[in-house]
């Protein structure tokens, strides 16, 4: 065979498995697209049993914690929506209420839902040191877990508050390792939002008895959440050429038990369905590396861009209207413990 001969079968050869190669990727991606036509999310809700307006460290009112852990479990039923509650265990140490506040969580559990890890305390591991943290997370499994082992279930999920996964790369990935000898898997979020201020704005709202502006905080979150959809669904068909399984976070709020049928309503017309989180982090796109290291917090799709040569522009995730983001830091300045 002369040289021109060889070259030519040689390229032909190339051409011939470069297009078996990415026929093979296209029926690959293929697949997976019918396969996720429908789209389909997540729902994850952190800060159980119950996020405090206006407070990052509160215990919170047990007759109101009653009241909002059992509607949100009933709301997410009557979707068919499975989701993981993600609890801070010091929230259930109050004297004299222990055995009511375990029995927030057992209203999840009835209701056939599953519960996470999200430290003890509610601390941030860009802050806390990895010892301490290590602690907390092991400190904030004790009561869930035994609830968890009577009905069948394992703790399997954790969560890192304020989304905060660490201040350098040996940490991230250190704290990873231990999770995962401790059976724990990151809960990753791709649909973030700022719902915590919504919900500073409606207890004002309530505590006034001012129902037009808890009204008007309920249907501003409403939109906004259309704008977050619509935002992290933009990034990821730029990333990932399709709308991958989402995952989304919200908190375990008097806000989410006064709109969350609204929100799942609203989800289901913009075409989800509700899986778990199993079902949804079985999509390959959260195989992706999260290489962010920093103090902020937000979603893995922004994270992701740094895994395709991008920018992290977390500054770019939507915000919510200025009166609200206004009103709750007017909030929490006055809530916050006087310095002496
Ligand atoms: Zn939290």
């Amino acid at each position: 065979m002369n040289l021109s001969l060889a070259l030519k079968t040689l390229s032909a050869l190339m051409i011939v498995s470069c297009t078996l190669l990415f026929v093979m990727f296209r029926s690959a991606v293929g697949a997976h697209q019918s396969a996720s036509a429908e789209k389909t999310v997540a729902i994850t809700i952190d800060d159980l049993p119950g996020a405090v307006p206006g407070m990052e460290h509160a215990v919170g009112d047990l007759k109101e914690l009653k009241r909002i852990n059992r509607l949100i479990p009933q709301i997410l039923n009557s979707h068919h929506a499975p989701a993981v509650g993600f609890v801070n265990e010091f929230k259930l140490q109050v004297t004299g209420e222990r055995d009511a506040r375990a029995a927030l969580l057992q209203f999840w559990l009835d209701a056939g839902l599953d519960l996470g890890n999200h430290t003890y305390d509610h601390v941030s591991l860009y802050s806390t040191p990895l010892a301490d943290y290590e602690d907390q997370a092991i400190h904030g499994e004790a009561v869930t877990r035994v609830l968890m082992s009577a009905v069948g279930k394992k703790e399997r999920y954790f969560r890192h508050p304020f989304l905060e996964t660490g201040p350098s790369t040996e940490v991230k990935r250190e704290f990873e390792a231990f999770l995962k000898s401790r059976g724990y898997r990151v809960a990753p979020v791709t649909i973030d939002n700022a719902d915590y201020q919504f919900n500073d704005v409606l207890g004002e709202a309530i505590d006034k008895n001012d129902t037009a502006l808890a009204e008007k905080t309920k249907r501003a979150y409403l939109d906004y959440m259309d704008t977050n959809f619509k935002y992290y669904e933009d990034v990821s068909n730029n990333l990932f050429h399709r709308n991958i399984s989402q995952t989304l976070l919200i908190h375990d709020s008097e806000l989410t038990a006064e709109v969350l049928d609204p929100l799942l309503t609203n989800l289901q017309r913009r075409g989800y369905r509700f899986v778990s989180l199993d079902q949804a982090l079985m999509d390959p796109a959260y195989a992706t590396p999260d290489l962010f290291i920093g103090p902020q917090g937000f979603s893995w799709l922004v994270r992701w861009k740094l895994a395709f040569g991008q920018k992290a522009d977390w500054q770019n995730e939507p915000d919510p209207p200025q009166w609200v983001i206004k009103m709750s830091d007017q909030i929490r300045q006055a809530k916050r413990p006087k310095q002496e």
